[in-house]
């Protein structure tokens, strides 16, 4: 009893003594809590010299972008065939990815043998094995006439500039084929299958990659959402920065590889590499006596004869020691059993600096993974693959414990990647068919808004088409765009002069103003204005309580401004068709917009504003003139700039006026001088000329509103409507299961939230990605970086294309005016108003680009008109005023 337990005590401490030894021998290989997290720093630095633009030539780690820009989202399906050449074995697979949820990726492999010859031989070799190889098992799956997609994976690194383009940068392992570094592979397999319709891409695998934040990467163009990155991390160290750690095993391994120099931090830390770094030591210890008594054998001696299959057998922790004895007894070196524990601590210390070593690599890009969502606490599941790490008994545990001490603050899982690399390459290319085919439909879907100048040209010619409908007195009572004459035949000049009252009905606010005009030396405008709710009851309720409204605020504003005696001259801005027989008579042909007060169609608003002053029985006014809003833009732009002969509105509504010839507006009299006329282009297309270009959103968008089958143009292009049309493709998008995860919330099915504000918010260059989040999820709307890329193009092809129809209209207008006045080049200035002008990010650019491309004899100069409204309806009123007097000294 007693001489058992000293045996045990006996065999304890010579067991420590000897461990120690080794321990101490081994000594640069154990690596201290603090070593390892340099080691990750250095990794750090290393990964952002990788993305970063000017450092990224020189990088070791190449950090290189695989274009793919999501992971799985569990809605890939499809059939796979999927390549990996790279690994110990080379392996075809069939991947089926079904959405059965027990059983979502079924698998068929065939492993084929890669001679060394062709590891050793040229490129044509290797691809025309391959490709033999995948011919072979297409014909046993009897997939032969299917064209499947085929996704590559080769773990080698290669530099993708595309999903399908991945140029070999160096082999790496056991292979050395010539003529295939510096060539894009993927083009080298196809040419060896010259079978066309396959659909095929590199992946490198093996080492790590991450979903890194595209503005990260300066090699790839976007700030939008993230893609996978494929580190190559086998490369650290190459640039010198792993001197301190490597040891002369490692130096040793480095110049009997096929590529010394390179992928140092691999040859550290990979299994590949790992018997053989045993082994080296094992030589060097018996060489040194320290081990077998000094004996030394060919085997031993021998590359490539301990393998790390050996080592993990070696590390078992119940029949370690026996399989120890049985392999180095192959190996005739006649071990003793102290021997055998010592060879078993050297394993376990190389394998445990692997662990190490993957674990401060993977753990600097946890901590940039938790930088980059700027969160205080990370969590996320790392996806592992390779044979020591599935295989080896100990390396897992080991690799998870030393991760969780090196980046504290996270919850990581990790996953074992069941089938390998193979299942990784089937997954990636499910996600890329999926994105691919995802893209094709909505980018299918946008194209219907994506209008050619062709088609352009074709509005354009359209509207010249409708414009002289409307100016003949034989179509104009049918035609769409009314043409309506304003009875303004003159721009101010500068010389008017005096104190004008102002209304301003039909825009976003209801306003009254006191606009007082000076002339000469002390040419100035000055205005007062308040803004006055007109509540929707009223907009929709009766022409009486909408004028008694109106009434009722003109005498306020005057009590405000304490002028109730004045009898002034007023100008009411009235932006809605109307037809004029006199400046201050206008029959209301339709309300557009908001409005819908009943027994005022048809009727003249100039008879009723003065009946519901005469109602209101407290004070005169003298009604001079009814002003159409782009009238009144046009009129405060020539006042500053007498070239002003256009005025466009692109606000709530869109609609345009201009200086036409009198003779051609042929249901006013005469034939001298111009008058201006108030087009209501908003109604173009009514007639179902533009419905080649609507699409069935901007069919839904008419259909929900209050007006349907009229404004056709206007529900294309102006401000009320614009993100209607938004919302309408979002519902769609959504049912087909692009975005929003296919679930349409009660806010996208909400009429008018999605303001034309928000448009030209998530337009806005200067906003990234998550700001575009954060609106939609203001909204209500709660989406995904994916998503906020999709809403931020629709939203961005559906401005555009108001913005060109919008400029397609005006190019007609302007030619016309040209072609008016015979001239072959035409110097003209437009008036403009209009929030959705003024205020998104790209309507204006847009529309001024489109005028020019479809008018290149006009130069057309904008204008911002200020308050057109206001001002432009004082100044048609003092032009109103002056002319009056003019043909009183007539009579
Ligand atoms: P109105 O045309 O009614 O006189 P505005 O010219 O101010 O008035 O246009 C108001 C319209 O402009 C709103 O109906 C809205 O659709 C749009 N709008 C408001 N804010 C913005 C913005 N930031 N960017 C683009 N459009 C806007
Ligand atoms: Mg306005």
């Amino acid at each position: 009893m007693i001489a058992a337990q000293l045996l045990a005590y006996y065999f304890t401490e010579l067991k420590d003594d000897q461990l120690k030894k080794i321990d101490k021998y081994l000594y640069s290989m154990r690596f201290s809590d603090d070593t390892l997290k340099d080691i990750m720093n250095r990794f750090r630095r290393e990964m952002e010299n990788g993305l970063g633009r000017d450092t990224s030539p020189t990088a070791s780690i190449k950090m290189l972008p695989t274009f793919v820009r999501s992971i799985p989202d569990g809605s890939e399906k499809g059939d796979f065939i999927a390549l990996d050449l790279g690994g110990s074995n080379f392996r075809i697979l069939r991947v089926k990815v079904t959405q059965d949820k027990k059983q979502p990726v079924q698998m068929e492999s065939q492993v084929y043998e890669t001679p060394d010859d062709i590891i050793h031989g040229n490129g044509s070799r290797l691809f025309g094995h391959v490709a033999d190889c995948l011919g072979d098992f297409m014909e046993k799956q009897k997939i032969k006439d299917k064209k499947l997609p085929v996704g590559f994976t080769f773990s080698f690194p290669c530099a993708q500039t595309k999903l399908d383009e991945a140029v070999l940068l160096t082999w790496t392992k056991k292979f050395k084929v010539s003529g295939v570094e510096g060539v894009d592979v993927v083009s080298l397999l196809n040419k060896a299958i010259k079978k066309r319709g396959f659909y095929m891409w590199g992946r490198t695998g093996t080492n790590a990659c991450y979903m890194e934040e595209l503005r990260h990467i300066d090699q790839v163009e976007g700030d939008e959402g993230r893609m996978c990155i494929n580190t190559e991390w086998g490369a650290f160290g190459d640039d010198g920065s792993l001197e301190d750690i490597r040891t002369e095993f490692d130096r040793e391994i480095d110049r009997g590889s096929i590529n010394p120099g390179k992928q140092l931090f691999e040859k550290m830390a990979s299994g590949m590499y790992i018997g053989e770094l045993v082994r080296l030591i094992l030589v060097k210890m018996a060489k040194e006596g320290l081990l077998f008594e000094g004996r030394i054998t060919p085997e031993l001696l021998t590359k490539g004869k301990i393998e790390t299959k050996h080592v993990s057998a070696i590390e078992k922790s119940k029949e370690g020691l026996k399989k120890c004895m049985e392999i180095l007894t192959r190996l005739g070196v006649e071990p003793s059993d102290e021997d055998c524990l010592a060879v078993q601590h050297v394993c376990t210390i190389v394998s445990f600096r692997s662990a190490n070593l993957i674990a401060s690599t993977l753990g600097g890009i946890l901590c940039r993974l938790k930088e980059n969502k700027g969160v205080t606490r990370l969590r996320t599941t790392v996806g592992i693959d390779g044979s020591l790490y599935k295989m080896h008994p100990q390396y897992a545990r080991r690799l998870h414990k030393t991760v969780r001490r090196l980046v504290p603050d996270s919850d990581v899982r990790f996953l074992l990647s069941e089938s390998g690399s193979a299942k990784g390459a089937a997954m990636v290319t499910a996600v890329a068919y999926r994105l691919t085919e995802q893209a094709r439909q909505i980018q299918q879907t946008m194209a219907e808004f994506r209008l050619s100048k062709a088609q352009l040209l074709e509005v354009k010619k359209r509207m010249k088409v409708e414009i002289e409908r409307g100016l003949k007195k034989d179509t104009h009572k049918e035609a769409t765009v009314k043409m309506l004459p304003t009875f303004v035949r003159r721009t101010p000049d500068g010389t008017e002069n005096g104190d004008f009252l102002a209304l301003d009905l039909g825009g976003t606010n209801f306003r009254v103003l006191l606009v007082k005009i000076r002339s000469g030396k002390k040419r100035s405008v000055e205005m007062h204005n308040k803004i006055y709710a007109i509540p929707i009851e009223v907009m929709q309720g009766t022409g009486e309580e909408l004028f008694d409204h109106i009434v009722y605020c003109i005498s306020d504003f005057l009590d405000y401004m304490g002028m109730k005696s004045a009898r002034l001259p007023l100008g009411f801005t009235f932006s809605f068709p109307c037809h004029q027989t006199s400046l201050d008579a206008g029959i209301l042909v339709t309300w557009t917009k908001g409005f819908k007060a009943t027994d005022c169609e048809g009727e003249d608003v100039v008879e009723l504003l003065r009946e519901a002053i005469k109602r209101k029985e407290e004070f005169e006014l003298d009604v001079v003139a009814i002003v159409n809003d782009t009238v009144g833009t046009m009129m405060t732009c020539a006042y500053e700039e007498p070239n002003c002969e256009v005025g466009l509105i692109a606000g709530t509504g869109s609609n345009a006026c201009y200086m036409e010839e009198t003779k051609n507006i042929e249901i006013v009299e005469g034939n001298e001088g111009r008058m201006c006329v108030n087009m209501e282009w908003g109604a173009f297309g009514d007639n179902g000329c533009l419905d080649d270009i609507r699409t069935k959103y901007d069919q839904a968008v008419d259909e929900n509103s209050l007006n349907e089958g009229k404004q056709r143009y206007e529900k294309m292009c102006s401000g009320m409507y614009l993100g209607e049309i938004v919302r309408q493709i979002l519902i769609d998008l959504t049912k087909r299961g692009f975005l929003f995860r296919g679930q349409i919330s009660e806010t996208l099915k909400t009429r008018g939230i999605f303001e034309t504000k928000f448009l030209s918010q998530i337009e806005s260059d200067r906003l990234a990605l998550l700001q575009v989040r954060a609106i939609l999820q203001q909204l209500g709307l709660d989406s995904t970086c994916d998503d906020s890329i999709i809403v931020k193009e629709v939203c961005g092809t559906v401005s555009r294309r108001a913005a060109q129809i919008c400029g397609a209209g005006m190019a007609a207008v302007v030619d016309k005016i040209r072609e008016n006045r015979g001239l072959d080049h035409l110097d003209i200035t437009v008036g403009v108003d209009g929030t959705l002008y003024k205020l998104h990010p790209h309507f204006s650019r847009i529309f001024q680009q489109t005028v020019k491309e479809l008018a290149p004899k006009c130069n057309v100069i904008f204008l911002l008109s200020e308050d057109g409204s206001g001002k432009g309806a004082a100044l048609i009123t003092a032009v109103g005023c002056r002319q009056r007097e003019l043909d009183a000294q007539q009579q």
